[in-house]
């Protein structure tokens, strides 16, 4: 007999059914500002990627993350194949990546021709687990000052791209100085993490650089968006070249120096980022509140618990996360059903990347927590606006 599922769903009706209606995972808000500078972008005529509401997105989100600089792409996982792909990343490389993440973070790594190389998860924030990874790079590749080799393959290792999980943010310390020791390069995904520090610094401004998203489902939207932070100029430089076609400028003559992309934002989309980022600061205080929420109807329940933030960092609570003690999956499915059945939009983590055919031969270490973690993961609804 599971207790834990029924308990649970009692509380979570408690909190958020105060009619009947569908309590979705995380629903954007919009009001009149998106109306008006979408209106304002038509009226403008420059509404693909040549447009004032591009920069203005674009200088917003510098600000706010303190980041030197922002490129805006047609959504997260261009952002990240544009990253990959600039920062060397080719054929028939290898990327240190979580197999507890979406699937784009993997996709990015195979446009390029590389491979995937899936690491494990720690336990309490579900972020890539340092001291896991340390021990593996030291026992199992080969480094000859330079490069990293995967001696299993022969393929060279080249970078590592930690994910912020549903707003956590990683151990980045000590990540960083595990890929400063070995030559990696770091490339966060930190499309989840718009609004989380570690340490005081917003994530995705530790390594050669950061991707956010701007989908449907994230803390704003821009409709469809992703955006590519760096601290180096120069690379940013060339982010934004090879996003726009690698057209070289000139006023009239259309010559390319390059194989480039048509990953460029539309300015319509730009328009609704900027709308969005003008409550981007609200939007993160009414998540923490209803994070707290959750955490104070959940802290005395048995058999699970609710992740918290690290005492280092500050998190977004982008997507407030219940871990379940029991192991077997039982009542996981049992909690998914119950809640789902009663109109509380709740689902599962990702299925963990090695276990999807497509990725079940790339490179991996033991995954124990990842897949330990996918039978005790449960999102809850997690909209800035919920309960207010
Ligand atoms: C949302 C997301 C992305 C990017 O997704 P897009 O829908 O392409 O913007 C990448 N990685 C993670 C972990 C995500 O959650």
């Amino acid at each position: 007999m599971d207790k834990i599922a029924p308990k649970v769903t009692e509380i979570l009706k408690e909190m958020l059914l105060v009619s009947d209606s569908f309590i979705p995972l995380h629903i954007p808000e919009f009001d009149d500002k998106e109306q008006q500078f979408v209106n304002e972008c038509i009226r403008s005529n420059f509404v693909s990627s040549v447009g004032s509401f591009v920069d203005r997105f674009e200088e917003m989100l510098q600000t706010f993350t303190g980041a030197k600089r922002c490129v805006l792409c047609v959504n997260g996982t261009s952002a990240l194949h544009l990253a990959l792909h600039s920062a060397g990343i080719g054929f028939e490389d290898e990327v240190l990546i979580p197999s507890f993440t979406f699937i784009a973070t993997a996709n990015a790594v195979s446009y390029c021709g590389a491979s995937p190389h899936f690491i494990d998860i720690e336990e309490k924030h579900l972020g890539v687990d340092p001291t896991k990874l340390s021990e593996y790079l030291e026992k199992e590749f080969t480094f000859d000052g330079v490069q990293l080799y995967n001696p299993k393959t022969k393929r060279k290792v080249k970078a590592l791209v930690p994910m912020h999980t549903f707003g956590h943010p990683c151990k980045m310390s000590e990540l960083l100085k595990i890929a400063n020791s070995y030559n990696l390069l770091v490339i966060e995904d930190a499309a989840e993490s718009l609004g989380s520090y570690y340490k005081d610094k917003h994530t995705g401004n530790a390594g050669l650089c950061g991707v956010l998203s701007f989908n449907g489902n994230k803390i704003i939207t821009s409709g469809g968006g992703g955006a590519i932070l760096s601290n180096d100029i120069d690379f940013a430089d060339k982010l934004k070249h090879l996003s726009t076609t690698a057209k070289e400028p000139h006023k009239w003559e259309i010559k390319h120096d390059n194989i480039g992309y048509n990953y460029r934002m539309p300015a319509i989309n730009a328009a609704l980022g900027c709308a969005q980022m003008e409550k981007l600061a609200n939007f993160i205080s009414h998540k923490r509140k209803v994070a707290e929420m959750y955490f104070n109807a959940l802290k005395n329940v048995d058999g699970l618990r609710f992740v918290s933030e690290r005492e280092d960092s500050k998190s977004n609570y982008w997507l407030n996360t219940i871990i379940l003690d029991d192991a077997s999956g039982y009542s996981l499915g049992e909690l998914l059903k119950r809640t789902n059945d009663i109109g509380i939009m709740t689902r599962p983590a990702w299925t963990p990347l090695h276990l999807l055919p497509i990725y079940s031969n790339c490179p991996k270490m033991d995954l124990e927590i990842t897949e330990n973690m996918f039978r005790r993961v449960i999102n809850i609804p997690s909209s800035a606006k919920l309960g207010f």
